[in-house]
């Protein structure tokens, strides 16, 4: 380790590794962090991502996959079922990952684009000089270290600290933050074709449990509910109520807890010397909580543009500011939108749910055009449809942009 670098990246997740790789394959020195011992590991995820958009970014390598799912089936509470197919069922639907794999293959990407990579250190702060972000405070094997970098990125997960301490806030309220409980369980019948989504109050208030398959009769078996829940009930005794219904011969091989930001956009992911990615700029999804997809498609912005900023001598919060643009104007709209479906399905009534689920049932998802789908919607609740009117003029100005560019 040096006590210099052109750009430090703090978290060695989906952010942090596809920052430093497409920093450091423009020939930048980079350094990259990770406070745990083995990169990856332990796994907070279900592991669920879109084929066609992480093929953009990785080659996919069998090693990761655990599976290939067609699309996804979400289950009303009386048994309704939904099937989407894969191309819009999100971006957490498509390969079920191995992410201790997955997270590893990519941090080796990155040390083979030249990043030095650097294990059981953790960030304990920033330097700063007049306002300026320039470099971090450090820990390795309890020797403390003073890093100096042109720009830091905090890539440093939900838990982040690193905005914080450049003064940005990234709070999280309890209703801002999905708290999740996971087994992953072994000898069970699981349709092996399909990531299963089981919503509804008595269920999973305020969220939704989930099933994505494993391959050789697995799946990672997990319910997320927002924060403000979690003091009336504990995620692990509503999925342990579902398990027992569901997968009573099942066995759990591995239980993990985790949370998710669900908090849509936040003011601004950028300082002077600093950027933030993944979820540590809180770019997951508000419904879904998926944020795997998110976070590497931001590192590579943030990477790019962390080379653009060195070359110009510039890494103020107003050049860095590119980065803040691009990830909005490609994201951020869609987070918001998300974050206006939350508020009002989650509260949806498990009657209201069903009503939804049945209207829903017969049409083919995969092929569904958006005046099918509000048709669909309008049989089943005019009131719905007027809460959720943003939404769709927000989905109907995407496709008018869509044809726009097609057509020009
Ligand atoms: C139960 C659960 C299920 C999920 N399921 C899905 C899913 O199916 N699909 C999906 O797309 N998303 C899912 N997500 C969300 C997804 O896991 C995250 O959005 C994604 O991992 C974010 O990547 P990241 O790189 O921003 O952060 P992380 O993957 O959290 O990586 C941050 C890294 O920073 C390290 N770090 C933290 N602080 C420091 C420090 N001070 N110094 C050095 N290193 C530090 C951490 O150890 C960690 O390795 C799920 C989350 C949970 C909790």
């Amino acid at each position: 380790m040096k006590d210099r670098y052109d750009v430090i990246v703090v978290g060695a997740g989906p952010a942090g590794s596809m920052t430093a790789k497409t920093a450091a394959n423009a020939g930048l020195d980079v350094l990259l962090i990770e406070k745990r011992q083995q990169i990856g590991d332990p796994v907070r995820c279900a592991e669920g991502v879109n084929k066609k958009y992480l093929k953009e970014y990785i080659q996919p390598d069998p090693a990761w996959i655990s599976a290939e799912v067609k699309g996804s089936k979400i289950y009303a509470p009386d048994g309704a079922m939904v099937e989407m197919s894969e191309e819009i069922a999100g971006a957490e639907v498509g390969y079920v990952l191995e992410r201790k794999v997955f997270d590893r293959a990519l941090a080796r990407d990155a040390a083979l684009a030249g990043a030095e990579v650097m294990v059981k250190t953790r960030a304990t702060g920033l330097l700063m000089e007049d306002g300026f972000v320039k470099g971090i405070k450090a820990e390795h094997m309890d020797e403390k270290y003073n890093i100096r970098a042109d720009i830091v990125v905090g890539a440093d997960g939900v838990e982040s600290k690193v905005g914080r301490w450049a003064g940005i806030d990234t709070t999280l309220k309890p209703k801002d933050i999905c708290t999740c409980a996971q087994y992953l369980m072994t000898d069970i019948e699981i349709d092996t074709d399909f990531c299963e989504f089981y919503v509804g109050h008595k269920i999973a208030p305020l969220g939704y449990i989930w099933v994505f398959p494993k391959g050789n009769n697995m799946a990672n078996v997990g319910i997320g509910i927002t924060g403000n829940m979690s003091g009336e009930v504990r995620a692990k005794d509503l999925l342990d109520d579902f398990v027992q219904k569901r997968y009573p011969g099942g066995k759990v091989i591995e239980f993990i807890v985790g949370g998710v930001p669900v908090c849509g956009t936040i003011e601004r992911t950028v300082a002077d010397g600093l950027m933030l990615v993944g979820d540590a700029a809180r770019q997951s999804d508000p419904v879904t909580g998926g944020g795997i997809f998110n976070s590497i498609w931001a590192g590579d912005i943030a990477g790019k543009v962390a080379v653009n900023a060195i070359k110009h001598s510039d890494v103020s919060a107003l050049f860095l500011q590119e980065y803040e643009t691009k990830w909005r104007a490609g994201l951020g709209r869609d987070l918001d939108m998300s974050l206006v479906v939350k508020e009002r399905f989650m509260r949806l009534t498990d009657d209201e749910l069903n009503t939804l689920g049945h209207s829903l049932e017969g049409i083919d998802l995969g092929s569904v055009t958006l005046i099918g789908l509000l048709w669909a919607l309008f049989k089943a609740n005019k009131k719905l449809l007027w809460d959720l009117r943003s939404i769709f003029k927000g989905i109907k100005e995407i496709e008018m942009e869509a044809s726009v560019e097609v057509n020009s």
